[in-house]
């Protein structure tokens, strides 16, 4: 990468980990996809049982495979109702972030809703792994880019009849924050933003490159 422009993007991990941190929210910096799978790694222990959200992050950065090995107990979400909601009380719960902003909020929205359930209550640790692409300035900004980008990027990767996974865009861009569309596969059901915490559950991975969407 240009290195004036890997210059802005360190800066703009460097911010957004200092803000997680003033919020009592655990953050550090992996280069690289191979570096998030190393700390991921750090944060297991022999045996214990993981759970995940649904994440191309996950996928593409490796970790799913990590969390996939002999070494641990996967509960694998897509097995069904059971599965998900085993995965609730699992030891550890691995998933993305729809966006982190640089005042050190997390920002999720969810359809099924068993990832924004995890994230708030339930497994005694949880593990997000975003991409530099996740954040954004202010929750502003994190409200439009579930809108623009992943949102409609998901709809198509499902297969959902929703509007966005048709047009590329939300029916309610520009619009509150709740506005969407009335599709019975509407993905936009929970809106979870967390601003700080209490105990040290939430672990975030900020990796140098662009993961998911
Ligand atoms: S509210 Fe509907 S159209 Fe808008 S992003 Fe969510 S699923 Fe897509």
């Amino acid at each position: 990468m240009d290195a004036n422009k890997q210059k802005i993007i360190t800066e703009r991990i460097k911010r957004t980990i200092s803000a997680l941190e003033k919020n009592h929210i655990k953050a550090s910096y992996a280069p690289t996809k191979s570096d998030a799978v190393k700390q991921a790694e750090q944060l297991l222990t022999a045996g214990c049982t993981i759970g995940s959200g649904g994440s191309v992050t996950l996928t593409e950065s490796g970790v799913m495979d990590l969390m996939k090995s002999s070494r641990y107990h996967y509960i694998d979400r897509s097995k069904g109702e059971k599965e998900l909601c085993q995965a609730h009380n699992a030891d550890v719960f691995f998933m993305s972030s729809n966006a982190i902003t640089e005042n050190g909020e997390l920002y999720n929205v969810d359809g099924n809703c068993n990832r924004v359930s995890a994230l708030a209550h339930g497994p005694k640790k949880v593990v997000i792994l975003a991409g530099y692409n996740k954040i954004v300035p202010d929750l502003s900004a994190a409200i439009e880019r579930v809108k623009e980008i992943a949102a409609p990027a998901n709809g198509i990767r499902l297969g959902v009849q929703t509007p966005c996974a048709e047009t590329g865009r939300c029916v309610a861009c520009g619009g509150p924050m709740t506005a969407g569309c009335s599709s019975p596969d509407r993905m936009c059901v929970n809106y979870v933003v967390t601003a700080y915490q209490r105990t040290e559950r939430i672990h975030v991975i900020l990796v140098g490159e662009v993961l998911g969407y």
